[in-house]
């Protein structure tokens, strides 16, 4: 992490508190001097952040094992086990899910309802209902962060028109919850918020710009650029796998053709390889397959046909890193290495850095834990009540 100015004004007191909680937090700094080297804010602020966040419970101080160094063992800072926590609700075209976690993302409690067949309706019950089971059992909440599948209005909280999802299309998710709970609501597309979880705390804690690609039975990305996650104006967010790889290609349901979607996602996949090999079993089993010359074949073009996308956005947003998450977290290690070899030997521009290619640090878990992440970003930036003094 760079240097992260603080700001020593009266006005700026929250930036500054957030500030603080997230290096803590995310387990950048240790102890009240780090803090103030890292921020540059003064001692004395940091102190006294310190001590009023200890009065309310969120940070607690414990002494380090004794060193041979140093006479005096330094004093660490850590979350306190009574800081408030944090729900994240994900809405999937399979499953509804929601998280209890702490304010550095582990994970307390899980609760999931898989379907088949959903109306508008149901995404509310079911929403209310896995949210309901964690809100009896913790009650110090600081807010709700909702990730959901695209095309999705951020700014307003808007499910929009998904693609094979039922029919459903113009769901008020962030409207409903407001109305139903009284804790501050977030929502962001779910590879959004997988994106902001890999760079608070994942793999992508130290990168400054990469793009999180997220593969199931749809395609989505998220972006980090310059260390934020990139929302546009109108709050859309980017819709990857209908970027086309063949302007001639299968026709899609959004009109376009050759979206990469129609090549690359899970169902289509799963289809190619047990067609090739006459053989039932899941994406899973196939991925972990090996010694079969057909699915490699059909694997090398997976590979060949996701690179067509990714170099496009390389040509244009030039990131550091590709983090893949959804169902590549299956894919085999040899698979990931060939893809970031493809990206770089397409990649235009030689800096002599080479694009990484790696898997989501919190896994299959990256939108769900991103869904909770997205409160605890609102905390780092001060926005929330609990923060206040
Ligand atoms: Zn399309």
């Amino acid at each position: 992490m760079g240097k992260l100015n603080g700001k020593n004004s009266i006005t700026s007191k929250q930036f500054n508190r957030g500030l603080v909680l997230k290096l803590i937090v995310t387990g950048a700094c240790h102890t009240r001097i780090e803090i103030s080297k890292q921020t540059g804010l003064a001692k004395m602020t940091v102190s006294k952040i310190i001590q009023e966040f200890m009065d309310s419970g969120i940070v607690s101080e414990c002494e380090e094992e004794p060193t041979e160094v140093c006479g005096r063992n330094p004093i660490i800072l850590r979350l306190s086990e009574k800081a408030p926590k944090v729900i994240g609700l994900l809405i999937f075209r399979d499953r509804i899910e929601a998280v209890l976690c702490d304010l550095s993302m582990r994970i307390i409690q899980k609760e999931s309802i898989p379907f088949q067949d959903l109306t508008e309706q149901q995404i509310m019950n079911y929403s209310y209902e896995v949210i309901d089971r964690i809100l009896a059992k913790e009650k110090n909440i600081a807010g709700i962060g909702a990730a959901v599948i695209g095309p999705v209005d951020i700014t307003n909280g808007v499910l929009l028109n998904p693609t094979r999802f039922y029919g459903i299309h113009d769901v008020h998710i962030k409207e409903y919850l407001q109305n139903r709970y009284d804790y501050p609501i977030f929502l962001d597309h779910d590879n959004n918020s997988a994106a902001l979880a890999e760079k608070l705390f994942g793999i992508g804690k130290h990168v400054e710009d990469f793009i999180f690609l997220g593969i199931s039975n749809g395609i989505g990305a998220g972006i980090i650029s310059s260390g934020e996650v990139y929302h546009n104006h109108k709050g859309l967010a980017p819709e990857i796998g209908h970027m086309s790889i063949d302007c001639n290609g299968i026709l899609c349901s959004c009109g376009n053709r050759g979206c990469l979607e129609m090549y690359a996602s899970s169902h289509v996949m799963l289809e190619k390889m047990k067609k090739a090999s006459k053989k039932d079993l899941s994406y899973e089993e196939f991925m972990h397959m090996s010694g079969s010359k057909r699915i490699d074949n059909i694997l090398e073009q997976m590979l060949q046909d996701i690179s067509v996308v990714i170099n496009n956005c390389v040509n244009m947003l030039q990131p550091e890193m590709i983090v893949l998450g959804h169902d590549c977290i299956e894919w085999q290690d040899s698979l990931v290495a060939r893809l970031e070899d493809i990206v770089n030997e397409k990649k235009l521009a030689n800096d002599n850095q080479r694009i990484l290619v790696r898997k989501a640090y919190f896994g299959k878990n990256a939108q769900l834990i991103g869904a909770a992440a997205n409160v605890v970003d609102q905390a780092f930036k001060g926005d929330l009540k609990f923060l206040q003094s």
